[in-house]
C-alpha cells in the first residue's frame, strides 16, 4: 500500500506526498514519527502514519507497529473507495461468467484496484493469491462482503458512519471463506457475524 496521511483539520485521508517512494528502491524497515504535511483539500496540517514499517522494492509499505489511528487509516475505506472496489468486483464476476475469460487479466485488475483503494484487503488478497487458497469466485465473494460492511448502501442498506468491521473480524471472515474445506461443490458464503449489518434494506416502518 502507499503511505497515508490524515488531515487534522478536515479529516481528509490521502496518499502522503512526503513519504512516497516509487519502484526500484531498496527494501527497508523504517520508523516514522511526527511527520506533518499540507492537506490537499483544505490546506490544513495533516499527519502521516506513525510507527514501524516495512517497505518493499516497489515502494509499498506494511505497518509493523503503530498507534491505533495509523492502523485505522489502513483499515478504513471511504465510500468512494468502497464503490470502486464494488465496481471492479461486479465487473470481475461478469467477466468470469464468459467462456473465453482471461483469468489472469481479471486477477490483475482486481489486484490493482484493491491495492489502490483498500490496502487492508490487499493483504488478504496476497495471501489468497500466493497460496492459491481458493477460487476467484471465493475471492470476489469475500471482497464484496467486506465492501458492503464498509458501505452498506452498496448492498442496498443504510450508510454507516464508521467502518462496520475491524481487521480482526476481517481475518475471521477471510478464514471462513478460505477454510480448506472441499466437501461441497457449491461453497456457501458464511455468516459475516453478529455485528455485521445485513445487506438487505430494513423493512419500512410507518412512523
Ligand atoms: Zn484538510
Amino acid at each position: 500500500m502507499p503511505f497515508y496521511a490524515q488531515c487534522a483539520n478536515c479529516g481528509h485521508e490521502f496518499e502522503s506526498r512526503l513519504i512516497n517512494f516509487g519502484p526500484g528502491v531498496p527494501a527497508i524497515r523504517m520508523t516514522v514519527g511526527s511527520v506533518a504535511e499540507t492537506c490537499p483539500r483544505c490546506g490544513g496540517r495533516a499527519r502521516t502514519m506513525e510507527g514501524q514499517f516495512n517497505m518493499d522494492s516497489q515502494g509499498r509499505v506494511d505497518v509493523l507497529s503503530g498507534p491505533q489511528w495509523t492502523r485505522d487509516l489502513v483499515v478504513r475505506m471511504t465510500p468512494a473507495q468502497a464503490r470502486k472496489i464494488h465496481t471492479v468486483a461486479t465487473w470481475a464476476e461478469a467477466e468470469l461468467a464468459k467462456p473465453d475469460v482471461d483469468e489472469e487479466r481479471v486477477r490483475e485488475r482486481i489486484d490493482q484496484v484493491v491495492e489502490r483503494n483498500a490496502p487492508v484487503l490487499k493483504k488478504f488478497l496476497d495471501v489468497m493469491l500466493s497460496q492459491r487458497a481458493g477460487t476467484l469466485y471465493q475471492l470476489l465473494a469475500f471482497i464484496l462482503t467486506v465492501v458492503v460492511l464498509f458501505a452498506p448502501q452498496l448492498g442496498g442498506g443504510e450508510p454507516v458512519p464508521d467502518p462496520g468491521i475491524t481487521e480482526d473480524q476481517m481475518r475471521d471472515l477471510f478464514e471462513q471463506y478460505f477454510a480448506p474445506e472441499t466437501d461441497s461443490d457449491t461453497p456457501t458464503p458464511p455468516n459475516p457475524g453478529p455485528e455485521a449489518p445485513t445487506p438487505e434494506p430494513p423493512p419500512t416502518k410507518a412512523g
